[in-house]
């Protein structure tokens, strides 16, 4: 697969890496490193700045404003920003606040309406599906839409809801047939965040500083049929459209992932090489070799599994079980390797001076969001028959 990217996507590679030497470096130097925190105002500024660039949303169609590029390339995209180590590397290429493909099932107006501006990142979104009873379980979600004349009036909780403060409009998934929950009875809406009974809750906070994560609480919110996604004739098929843009999601945290570990293995293998213990550079040692070896080979498995998974969707695959082995082991390998790369830098591992403790906290998330690992595995074993 290294042939495959040298030949096709080095190039853009090499340009996303730049752009983040040229243009953001500056940028992250002027924030408190003793801060998680990256400002609102600056994360807008390098998301538009990255989608004049073409890097923000590439993987979109042409005609809604991305690129149109394969999901291979997308993925060494991701990967390369991650690899910068840089702390505005993430708001490069979008998250959960830009655009979804899931918006890809939506009606040609909601397309243009909604779609395209978030793809030039001059709006935001959040993806309201999680409630405090129904993470893994999203089948099992209460929030219901009724039905009331012409428009529908949703009521519930949500929680855990990325950019929920922040956002413009929410995709918001609501039970609209108790009866058929999954199998038809979920509806997507689009809700923007301006609408009567759409209120911006407590502000989780996790790991990393900030309230990265919202409640959101709709009281009688009423939304007119056309904010269904895809319209009201797509009434009950808002779990499908998730379900079939899973793999879209699944695909970024590995690709970010096998970045954040290049990154992370490079400083241990620089660090190993420089300090001095017993007289010689600690990396003369194989247990440290060790530390740093196996995180080199984990990490290429990681990005093989990754590179195909893409490649193989960009073929028209479902990926089903490919997008879960690459989700569950990019994951897992990156959390092994920054404690591996912790180890290997000592005391200074788990100083602030350094940047892998914070790494570190960040990582975490990554076994847990877009379905856990042991969700992954669940899916892994539908997919062979158990
Ligand atoms: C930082 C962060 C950001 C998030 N952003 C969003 C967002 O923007 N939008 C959104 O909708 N959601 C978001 N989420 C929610 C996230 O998707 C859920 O937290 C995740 O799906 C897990 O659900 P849960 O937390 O309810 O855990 P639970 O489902 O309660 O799981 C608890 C444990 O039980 C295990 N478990 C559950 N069921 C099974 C099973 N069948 N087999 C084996 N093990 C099982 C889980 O793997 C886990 O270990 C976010 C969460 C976090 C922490």
């Amino acid at each position: 697969m290294d042939f495959v990217v040298q030949d096709e996507y080095a190039e853009l590679q090499r340009n996303i890496t730049d752009y983040i030497e040229r243009e953001l470096r500056p940028l992250e130097a002027e924030l408190d490193p003793e801060k998680d925190d990256v400002p609102i105002e600056l994360r807008d500024k390098v998301r538009r700045r990255s989608a004049e660039f073409g890097f923000y949303a590439a993987d979109f169609p042409e005609d809604l404003g991305g690129s149109g590029l394969p999901q291979l390339g997308m993925v060494l995209l991701r990967e390369a920003a991650a690899r910068t180590g840089c702390r505005l590397a993430g708001f490069t290429v979008y998250g959960p606040e830009g655009p979804t493909g899931v918006l890809l099932a939506g009606t040609d107006e909601q397309k243009k309406k909604y779609l395209t501006p978030l793809i030039t990142a001059e709006k935001s979104m959040c993806f309201a599906l999680t409630e405090p009873d129904a993470g893994s379980d999203a089948q099992n979600i209460k929030t219901t839409a009724v039905k009331d004349g012409d428009s529908w009036v949703l009521n519930g909780t949500k929680h855990f809801i990325t950019n929920g403060k922040h956002a413009d409009f929410a995709l918001v998934f609501a039970v609209t047939d108790k009866e058929l929950k999954g199998s038809g009875g979920i509806t997507a809406f689009i809700v923007e965040s301006s609408t009567p009974g759409f209120e911006v809750g407590r502000g989780q906070i996790g790991m990393l500083e900030g309230e990265g994560q919202f409640e959101l609480i709709f009281r009688n919110c009423r939304v007119s049929e056309d904010q269904i996604l895809g319209g009201p004739e797509n009434l009950g098929m808002g779990f499908y459209a998730a379900m079939q843009f899973l793999a879209m999601g699944r695909l970024s945290i590995a690709a970010m992932c096998n970045g954040i570990a290049d990154y992370c293995v490079k400083l241990g293998i620089d660090y190993a090489k420089e300090r001095q213990a017993f007289g010689r550079p600690i990396g003369k040692n194989q247990y440290v070799q060790g530390h740093i070896v196996d995180s080199l080979v984990e990490l290429k498995a990681s990005k093989l599994i990754t590179y195909e998974c893409a490649d193989k969707y960009d073929h028209g695959d479902a990926v089903i079980q490919e997008s879960s082995m690459a989700k569950l082991y990019s994951t897992e390998m990156v959390n092994r390797v920054v404690d591996r790369m912790i180890q290997v830098h000592g005391g200074m591992g788990w100083m602030r001076e350094l940047p892998l403790e914070r790494i570190y906290r960040l990582v975490r998330i990554f076994t847990l969001v877009e379905g856990t690992s042991e969700i992954q595995k669940y899916i892994i074993a539908k997919s062979v028959g158990l």
